[in-house]
């Protein structure tokens, strides 16, 4: 395929909303030939890998800059002028390219962006500005837009994995199938493969994807009940109660003495905690994969989840161990020895969970008591959150609890103390938009536009503007860490009159605490549910922007 191609569809759906661009990304989807698919994907999420591979594309802005300078013989003071005026690299680009027709092909920009991204060491930054100026010579304006945009990271189509796999079904199989290959994307969540398998060997050998030692699974997630009996109703009359860990969740591959730790947001995070790894180095199976929350411990004490944070580093890491040590408190096991165990009910793996943590130094069992009654639940609860843990997760003994990669089931139920109370919920949002600050807060936001994640159909929906609870390091860290959009995404949901004064790219998932959901004409969130009385607690940075609170759950809260 060649580039141009790809270029002008990413034009083309950057002026589609809704069910035009899903229409498009499935025709899209059907016309590439099936050698090129996998990149083709992975470039329309703006990448050249999938998610959890550790490939940095993002290259210094100022590089890429020197590198439109020297493609088109212009004065690079000029460039880095009007990509400040313009606040986009691919405009820029655009405006300076001078190749007439297309001569890249996919393939020849793909393998370049390659080349780009494994370059490092001294001179990296200048060897690869002399990569991208090759490229940039070769394309036709709207080209140098895409692939400029690719190289500092900056391409946001607001196409999520979701939309691509809608269109997969559409374009390789039936509506039918549409499951099955959001099955298979949780349990292997690499597009690029999952779109290549379909594309060249239909949705039958999807059906045989499977757990892999060093690919990451989406990891299960918890529901929420309002009143406690309620656990008993859902999940049968005997139940598994944990300690609900306010750490980091981690999932632990290993294979031999080969150990990788991914992070909720399937992030490779093995080199921040190489004491974990030695921990696991250690434990009595060949090759397994399994869960736990890594929390900062000072002897048996528990210290909170900003703690752990400090040790979220790249440098210092040695002396970060010393000073902040940590526990994994495991409490899942999804595949040992060859075997996946996803499909085992939880006691078989919580079984064999016990066997090979026995006797570890560094990794724990989470707290656990099996109950049959809400005063045994209770008893833990009240443990836990009077020396100030976070609450429970109820989990399902029965036969059918099995691991649900990537859902927001009903086989583990949180409870932690803001449902006891009643009053207060918290919730997890995504900001999609942000509002100037005055007086003390002037010069950064003084508010944020938030929204809960429709899944069905893939987009974000305005439900409440935050402004109360930020602290001063929190005000000073917002406009570093939310990402400006130059305007509002295909994907996100916002009535007129509810406009921010900066759109935020929607990556990033705040806690607020709010005291009722009520009818909204103002928000889109469900149809028109807004939060009252929204307090930003913290940012999640554990957690991506589909792992926010859903529309649906808002709308079941609402009912209740
Ligand atoms: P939430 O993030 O509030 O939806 O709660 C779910 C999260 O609780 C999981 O993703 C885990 O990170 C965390 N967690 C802490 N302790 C446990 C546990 N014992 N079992 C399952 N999840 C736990």
């Amino acid at each position: 395929m060649k580039f141009i191609t790809l270029a002008q569809t990413f034009d083309r759906f950057e002026q589609l909303s809704g069910n035009a661009l899903r229409s498009a990304v499935a025709a899209f989807l059907k016309s590439i030939p099936s050698s090129d698919i996998k990149s083709v994907v992975y470039l329309t999420q703006g990448s050249i890998a999938s998610e959890f591979d550790d490939v940095n594309l993002g290259m210094a802005a100022k590089s890429a800059m020197a590198a439109i300078a020297s493609a088109s013989s212009e004065d690079e003071h000029q460039i880095v002028l009007l990509a400040k005026k313009v606040g986009d690299i691919g405009t820029v680009a655009e405006k300076y390219a001078t190749a007439r027709s297309g001569l890249l092909s996919v393939k020849d920009v793909f393998d370049g962006l390659h080349r780009i991204s494994v370059t490092s060491g001294t001179g990296s930054q200048e060897k690869k500005a002399s990569q991208l100026m090759q490229l940039l010579k070769k394309c036709t304006p709207l080209e140098a837009r895409y692939l400029a945009r690719l190289v500092v990271g900056a391409l946001r189509l607001g196409l999520a994995s979701k939309t691509i796999l809608d269109g997969l079904a559409n374009a390789y199989a039936t509506k039918d199938t549409k499951k099955e290959l959001e099955h298979a994307y949780n349990i292997c969540p690499d597009i690029g493969l999952i779109a290549e398998t379909v594309a060249k060997k239909g949705i039958t050998a999807v059906r045989k994807i499977d757990v892999m030692v060093g690919r990451p699974v989406q990891m299960m997630l918890c529901q929420r009940v309002s009143e406690l009996p309620d656990v008993f109703n859902r999940l049968g009359s005997q139940v598994a109660a944990e300690q609900k860990y306010d750490g980091e969740r981690v999932q632990v591959h290993k294979q031999g003495t080969k150990v990788t730790l991914y992070s909720r947001r399937l992030e490779n995070i093995t080199t921040q905690f190489p004491d974990i790894v030695l921990s696991a180095q250690k434990l009595k199976a060949q090759s397994c994969i399994f869960e736990g929350e890594i929390m900062a411990v000072k002897g048996d004490e528990l210290l909170p989840f900003q703690t752990l944070m400090s040790r979220r580093r790249k440098h210092g890491v040695d002396e970060m161990t010393k000073s902040i040590p940590v526990r994994l408190f495991a409490f899942e096991l999804i595949y040992l020895n060859g075997k996946s165990l996803l499909h085992s009910a939880y006691t078989l793996r919580y079984s064999k969970l016990q066997t090979i943590i026995k006797g570890s130094t560094g990794i724990a069992l989470a707290r656990r008591v099996v109950c049959s009654d809400t005063d045994c639940i209770e008893e833990l609860f009240e443990s836990v959150v009077g020396k100030g843990g976070e609450g429970v997760v109820i989990k399902s003994l029965q036969p059918d609890s099995t691991y649900q990669a990537g859902v927001r089931g009903w086989h583990w139920i949180k409870w932690k103390p803001e449902y006891s109370e009643g009053m207060q919920d918290t919730f997890d949002l995504v900001v999609i938009g942000a509002y100037w600050g005055r007086g003390r807060r002037a010069g950064s936001y003084g508010g944020l536009l938030c929204a809960v994640y429709d899944k069905k159909k893939d987009r974000f929906e305005s439900v409440c503007k935050v402004g109360s609870g930020f602290s001063d390091d929190d005000l000073q860290m917002f406009p570093k860490v939310l990402k400006k959009a130059n305007a509002r995404l295909n994907n996100v949901v916002v009535l007129k009159n509810m406009e921010p004064d900066v759109w935020i790219v929607p990556n990033t998932v705040i806690e607020v605490l709010a005291a009722e959901i009520t009818k909204s004409p103002f928000h889109t969130a469900g149809g028109g549910l807004a939060l009252r009385f929204p307090r930003y607690i913290r940012i999640r940075n554990d957690k991506t922007p589909q792992q926010a609170t859903t529309s649906d759950e808002l709308k079941r809260m609402a009912t209740r």
